[in-house]
């Protein structure tokens, strides 16, 4: 079965090609800057004969329906094509950002779907929109494909109301449906199975912290294969330091911050979500460029850092409690996966709790999925890369093989 991976942005395609039956991911690639005068689309692939190609082109790209067909271009064309044409694709799994409270699973998308996004809109006004896009044009070039919608929110809709609910007015959360919801749920899943399976044991066995660190950060307290908490709120600003946002802040902040600097909320907004975070605090959101600032002296790159791991080490300590009991931390994306740095701050003084690191493990550079904890810890550190394209993938064959 022939899967293509779809993640739609507002001005990006970003897609990966599956043969699930061969078990190959064939073609992958990143259609970037949609409707801009500097248009990029780089492809790669790996052809049938075995060789690999990678294409990058550059130019103006109208619209995502120009962006898609150029893809299809890609993926069937003479050059460097690995199927033969559309029809060979079976599903096609389109990553959707906000499900709300009407999706706690992956879904065959049909009309009413199509509607259920689209009133979820309010919640996620820039991702929705665009997901919604990529499904339509998805349905035109591949009428054949079952379309299936695999959500960023659906993993945290075992989240109990003493957790999901805010101490607001409760007619918020009935009428306005304002609640915790949050996000990166494909990678937090993903993380799971992959860590419970390298133990040799189920997530339903397990108890696990899950910590997604990379330009977006977020954490999930994972009881027996159910999430149970999350860091990210009703939106992805809350929870952790990030690459741009703040994460948790005083919300009274944001009164001060109209009434008395007379900023518009649109200013506000743009503050909290693009000069905030790392990039606030120091002035670079790439968390290599802030180790790099810090070892050359920077003062705001060191504090920088200390508050970033200080967040996640308190919410190491506020899921453990809300677990009872914990069997592993498992450390994802590009900061959880790359930066032993980060990882050893965010777990140092937490040996009372018996989360421990082993110095060398930690220091040894690998792609792999490994532990990081001393032999024999009872609390395993595991770092696990994620890949939300194959989750995507995993769950859309997993339905239509329920479906046919
Ligand atoms: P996205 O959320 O865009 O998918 P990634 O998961 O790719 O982001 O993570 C990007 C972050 O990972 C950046 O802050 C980058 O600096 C950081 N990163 C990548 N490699 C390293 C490394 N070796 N050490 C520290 N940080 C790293």
């Amino acid at each position: 079965m022939k899967i293509l991976v779809i993640n739609t942005g507002s001005s990006s395609i970003k897609y990966e090609l599956f043969d699930r039956q061969n078990n190959v991911r064939p073609a992958s690639g990143l259609v970037e800057k949609i409707g801009e005068k500097t248009g990029i689309i780089t492809h790669q692939a790996v052809l049938p004969e075995g060789n690999p190609v990678k294409i990058v082109e550059k130019g103006i790209i109208q619209d995502h329906h120009e962006g898609m067909n150029r893809i299809v271009d890609f993926i069937t064309g003479s050059k460097c094509g690995v199927i033969s044409d559309t029809r060979a694709i079976s599903a096609v799994g389109h990553r959707v950002v906000h499900g709300g409270e009407l999706f706690n699973s992956t879904t065959i998308i049909d009309q009413n779907v199509i509607a259920a996004i689209k009133k979820n809109i309010p919640l996620a006004p820039l991702h929705n929109p665009a997901n919604l896009t990529g499904i339509e044009i998805s349905k035109s070039i591949f009428p054949d494909a079952l379309q299936v919608a695999v959500f960023d929110t659906a993993f945290h809709q075992t989240i109990p109301p003493d957790a999901f609910i805010y101490a607001l007015p409760y007619s918020m959360y009935k009428k306005n449906r304002v609640r915790k919801y949050g996000f990166h749920g494909i990678s937090h899943a993903y993380v799971c199975e992959r860590g419970a399976s390298y133990l040799k044991r189920t997530v339903s066995q397990m108890n696990f912290i899950t910590i997604h660190l990379g330009n977006g950060a977020s954490m999930a307290a994972v009881k027996k294969g159910k999430c149970i908490d999350t860091t990210m709120g009703m939106t992805p600003l809350a929870g952790l330091v990030m690459g741009t946002r703040s994460g948790d802040i005083d919300p009274a902040i944001l009164v001060f911050m109209a009434d008395h600097l007379k900023m518009s909320y649109k200013e506000i907004d743009l503050l909290l979500n693009k000069k905030s975070g790392l990039k606030g605090l120091c002035g670079t959101n790439d968390m290599r460029e802030v180790i790099e600032k810090k070892n050359q002296g920077d003062e705001k790159a060191e504090i920088a850092l200390k508050i970033y791991t200080y967040r996640i080490k308190k919410y190491i300590g506020a899921f453990f409690a809300a677990l009872g009991t914990l069997d592993g931390v498992i450390f994802t994306a590009g900061i959880g996966e790359n930066s032993p740095f980060v990882r050893a701050l965010c777990c140092r003084g937490l040996e009372g709790l018996g989360i421990k690191i082993d110095h060398d493990k930690n220091i040894s550079s690998s792609k792999k999925e490994r532990e990081i904890s001393p032999s024999g810890s009872k609390v395993k550190v595991l770092v696990i890369p994620t890949d939300e394209e194959l989750k995507i993938a995993i769950e859309t064959e997993k339905i239509i093989e329920s479906y046919t």
